[in-house]
């Protein structure tokens, strides 16, 4: 384990500690999430360092890395996939243009999984390029697919400035070297390119209502708790902008239904979907509080 004396974001020592949560899906062990008295940012300290934290990442229920389609939750997880993914492709070509042989548009996807985004964006036109630190889902994604996908070492031997897109989908949450990434992602980046950033909003209704059993603060494997403000912040740190928010609705359902699970052991699909609904009915009034939330950043 490692601790973190320093707040990622502002560097302060100042800390308190905010929520105990139990890891539900891999260890059952107790983690706790600190918030900076300064800037308000909370993350998982202490947290496993990067060669301890594989063994939490091996659990059957981890789906977001697997391709398995046993149980109602999982059935309806790939069912809502096919439809985000469409949307994720849509948004892509809106950002960067239709990819055409004359003008080709280059995208990198960290920590892609088993790769359905990319295969998605490679149908479409794009030149693809994975990274992903899972072997398993990496070999899965070459094998499925037939795509470049490589392991998160080689991030440090791309070229600078080569991608017209970076996206990270429920991935910046999981980096143990946030800045160093962060620098690594403006690096690679042509100045005109824009980064895709999604990741769980700590301020959105369901995770108020669910409190440390909140399926998204998902310790230990989630290092750090985001706001919107945080992302601002942080990536203005590093000479980036947020230039747009964008819900993810169907995260709250999801998120919901893990955190009932956790809450009662049981899955509570009509609370699930009344608090998904009721997160993003408030999300909608208050304009900016989904469950998970997309943000577009560019080099300022
Ligand atoms: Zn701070």
């Amino acid at each position: 384990m490692e601790i973190l004396k320093n707040c990622p974001i502002c560097n302060s020592v100042e800390q308190a500690e905010f929520l105990t949560c139990i890891d539900h899906t891999q260890s059952k062990k107790e983690f706790t999430i600190v918030q900076c008295k300064s800037c308000g940012f909370k993350f998982t300290n202490p947290r496993p360092d990067t060669t301890e934290i594989g063994s939490y990442y091996k659990a059957e229920e981890y789906i977001s890395h697997s391709d398995t389609t046993k149980g109602l939750m999982n059935r309806l997880y790939h069912l809502v996939r096919k439809y985000t993914l469409a949307k994720k492709l849509q948004l892509a070509a809106r950002l960067c243009g239709i990819p055409s042989t004359k003008n080709p548009k280059s995208l990198l996807d960290i920590g892609c999984g088993t790769g359905a985004f990319l295969k998605t964006c490679y149908d479409a036109g794009f030149k693809c390029l994975g990274i992903e630190p899972d072997a398993d889902a990496r070999r899965s994604a070459i094998n499925n697919y037939k795509i470049d996908v490589r392991s998160e070492s080689e991030l440090n031997t791309l070229q600078i400035e080569s991608f017209d897109l970076i996206t990270m989908w429920h991935v910046l949450e999981h980096i143990h070297d946030l800045n160093v990434r962060i620098i690594k992602i403006k690096e690679l980046l042509k100045p005109n390119g824009r980064a895709i950033v999604a990741v769980p909003n700590c301020n959105s209704l369901d995770a108020k209502h669910y409190g440390n059993k909140w399926a998204a603060y998902d310790v230990p494997r989630h290092l750090y708790h985001f706001t919107p403000k945080d992302i601002t912040t942080l990536f203005e740190k590093h000479g980036m902008k947020v230039i747009e928010t964008l819900p993810m609705r169907f995260d709250s359902f999801y998120v919901s239904m893990l955190s009932e699970k956790y809450k009662t052991g049981d899955v509570k699909y009509i609370q699930a979907i009344f608090q998904g609904i009721l997160s993003n009915v408030s999300a909608i009034k208050s304009g900016l509080e989904f469950s998970s939330q997309i943000y577009i950043i560019k080099k300022m």
